[in-house]
């Protein structure tokens, strides 16, 4: 079941993550959402609404605005649609521990006249994204085995396409890009529990 693995991973009584359910169709707008996650690895979560849940891929230096700039993206476990809202802290000794941020999130057109489950079946996904950070087409490649399962660690790579988004001046590191668009708030402020800004 889509998602055995998210649930097999998490103890869903130690952790604040959702449990989740798998969605099924409805009218709504597809969801894309990015978390910036503080695990024992800094890296950035880009994830599809696909089939009812997040696919979902882990990005080691995030995504860029720059189409010269191939970032490497490993796929992971499919995760609930709930969680595109999930920001936080993952106690000590859970799966995943650390502090997570919604970097970015809004919706998603799939582009190329393809389902986004035809396309991720084959290993190609081209999107519209309309974040609050990222915008315009991206493309997700994979040249190996497209078909595996979403937990195997297939490698794929995330390309921005050549748009009026386009920024090669783009950089993840910019500070003014580096708090949630949820509660406007920093990781080290989520961290210590802050609350979310007054503004957001
Ligand atoms: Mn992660």
């Amino acid at each position: 079941m889509p998602l055995d693995e998210y649930r097999r991973k998490r103890k869903f009584n130690a952790t604040p993550e959702p449990r989740g359910r798998v969605r099924g169709r409805s009218g709504h707008n597809l969801v894309f959402v990015v978390q910036k996650h503080d695990a024992s690895r800094l890296h950035y979560d880009f994830r599809l609404e696909i089939n009812g849940v997040l696919a979902s891929w882990a990005v080691p230096k995030g995504p860029s605005l720059d189409p010269a700039v191939k970032r490497l993206a490993v796929r992971t476990e499919d995760h609930p649609i709930e969680y595109a809202n999930f920001e936080g802290v993952i106690p000590e000794g859970q799966y995943g521990a650390g502090t997570v941020m919604v970097w970015d999130k809004g919706t998603y057109s799939p582009d190329g006249g393809l389902s986004p489950k035809r396309q991720l079946a084959r290993g190609e996904i081209k999107v519209v994204l309309h974040g609050k950070k990222l915008r315009g087409g991206f493309v997700l490649l994979c040249p190996g085995r497209p078909l595996a399962e979403p937990g195997s660690k297939t490698r794929w790579l995330l390309i921005k396409r050549r748009d009026d988004y386009a920024d090669p001046s783009w950089r993840i590191e910019d500070p003014a890009l580096d708090r949630s668009v949820k509660t406007g708030r920093t990781l080290k402020e989520i961290k210590q529990g802050r609350p979310a800004k007054p503004s957001y």
